[in-house]
Parts: C-alpha cells; sequence; structure tokens
C-alpha cells in the first residue's frame, strides 16, 4: 500500500544576520511573532545581503513547508555589509528583495524590519 506522508506547514521563514549580538533580540521576537513551532529560520552574513541566497531558501520552505510569510530582517552596524552599511542601504535592500519576492511569490506576504543595536525592530515599508 502506497503511504503518503503528511502535508506539514508553518506559517513563516524568517531570514536574519549570523550575527552573534542581535540573537538575544531575535529569539524571543520571532517566538512572540510567530509562537513555537511555526516557524523556519535562516541565519546569513548581511541577512538579504545575498539575495539569491535568500530566493533560494524562500523557494525551499514554500515547496516543503508551505509557508505563508516571509520575514526580512537586516540591521544597524552589520560588519557583512561594512561601510556601505547605511540605513537608506539597508532599507533599500529591504524594499528590492521584498519586491522581488512579491514578484515571484504572489501569494506570499513579505515584512521587513530594520533590527537595531538596542533591541529595537523598526518595521520598514
Ligand atoms: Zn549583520
Amino acid at each position: 500500500m502506497p503511504s503518503k506522508k503528511p502535508i506539514i506547514h508553518c506559517e513563516a521563514l524568517v531570514v536574519h544576520c549570523m550575527d552573534y549580538r542581535l540573537q538575544k533580540f531575535l529569539h524571543p521576537w520571532i517566538m512572540r511573532r510567530f509562537g513555537r513551532d511555526n516557524f523556519d529560520i535562516i541565519s546569513l552574513a548581511g541577512a538579504v545581503h545575498d539575495y539569491e541566497m535568500v530566493l533560494k531558501y524562500v523557494q525551499l520552505a514554500v515547496q516543503i513547508h508551505s509557508i505563508k510569510t516571509v520575514c526580512l530582517i537586516n540591521h544597524e552596524d552589520c560588519r557583512a555589509y561594512g561601510h556601505a552599511g547605511t540605513y537608506k542601504r539597508h532599507k533599500n535592500d529591504l524594499q528590492d528583495v521584498q519586491q522581488k519576492i512579491r514578484i515571484l511569490f504572489p501569494n506570499l506576504r513579505v515584512d521587513t524590519f530594520f533590527l537595531h543595536l538596542d533591541g529595537d525592530f523598526e518595521p520598514i515599508s
């Protein structure tokens, strides 16, 4: 008899930077926002800095976990950006990647945030 694997699903894919300074803010915030066992998460240096990599994981999370939301979080003083990492640049990159994901996956909700070093999550729209 052919066995069918049950469909598994979580709400969101969260993309944030690997930076150790932010983890203490990220994990509680993500848990509050999406709830336990309800998100995939990836840490990439510079978060959305590598768009191709982000897209690869969005595609995968849609495919294997039927996610509905992508949450992109860049942050202040990101060393992966170096001197190029101005507030304006982070905002532009977040909006650019948000738009690209929306075009490829029109059913996905894409939220963007700029995380300040004091733990404040600023929504970018
Ligand atoms: Zn960073």
